[in-house]
């Protein structure tokens, strides 16, 4: 259409992971590209990205699940129909990829409730390296356990940060 809003496919993607690993500095700096500091503050629901990824236009809706009371309320409700999870981790902090394995993968599992629901494990602050405490290696390997690729991004420099989104775009268009 003339509004430039017209797209092929309209996908729904979930980011979940532990509060402050980056979820919602991932999102606001793949949507908007700028970076603030001060992303706790931000506390948005959801965004919408349109893009073309493999020759399709796409709409992207995706939703920072973010640890809020208002989201245990209605786990259901936002996990429902979700297409694309993005499990996010912080690589200077190791209980945040446990956590994946030992809580959200199961949250996942039990509300994620469409069959076809593709998922990427992303391990995010790449930029903070002399702090790093998880290694590449050990975010592949979990990847392999819950069975989805695997990125390692950066939401401050940027790094990675729309390879994430677009690989997770690429591989629900794959889904039969
Ligand atoms: P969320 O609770 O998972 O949504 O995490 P936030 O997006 O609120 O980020 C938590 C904190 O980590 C904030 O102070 C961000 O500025 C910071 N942060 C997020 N991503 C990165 C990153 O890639 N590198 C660095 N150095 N800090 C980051």
């Amino acid at each position: 259409s003339s509004t430039g809003e017209s797209y092929d496919l309209s996908f729904k993607i979930l980011l979940t992971g532990d509060a402050g690993v980056g979820k919602s500095s991932l999102l606001v700096r793949f949507v908007s590209a700028a970076w603030e500091d001060t992303a706790p503050t931000i506390g948005v629901d959801f965004m919408i990205k349109l893009l073309t990824v493999g020759g399709k236009r796409l709409k992207l809706t995706i939703w920072d699940t973010a640890g809020q009371e208002r989201f245990r309320a209605m786990k259901s409700s936002y996990y429902r129909g979700a297409q694309g999870i993005i499990f996010v981790y912080d690589v200077t902090r190791r209980e945040t990829l446990t956590n994946l394995s030992d809580f959200w993968a199961n949250e996942v599992e039990l509300y994620a409730t469409n069959q076809d629901c593709v998922k990427i494990l992303v391990g995010n602050k790449v930029d903070l390296d002399s702090e790093r405490a998880v290694s590449r290696e050990e975010g592949m390997e979990l990847a392999k356990e819950l069975g989805c690729s695997f990125i390692e991004c950066s939401a401050k420099t940027r790094v990675n940060v729309d390879q994430c989104f677009e690989e997770l775009a690429l591989k629900i268009m794959e889904v039969p």
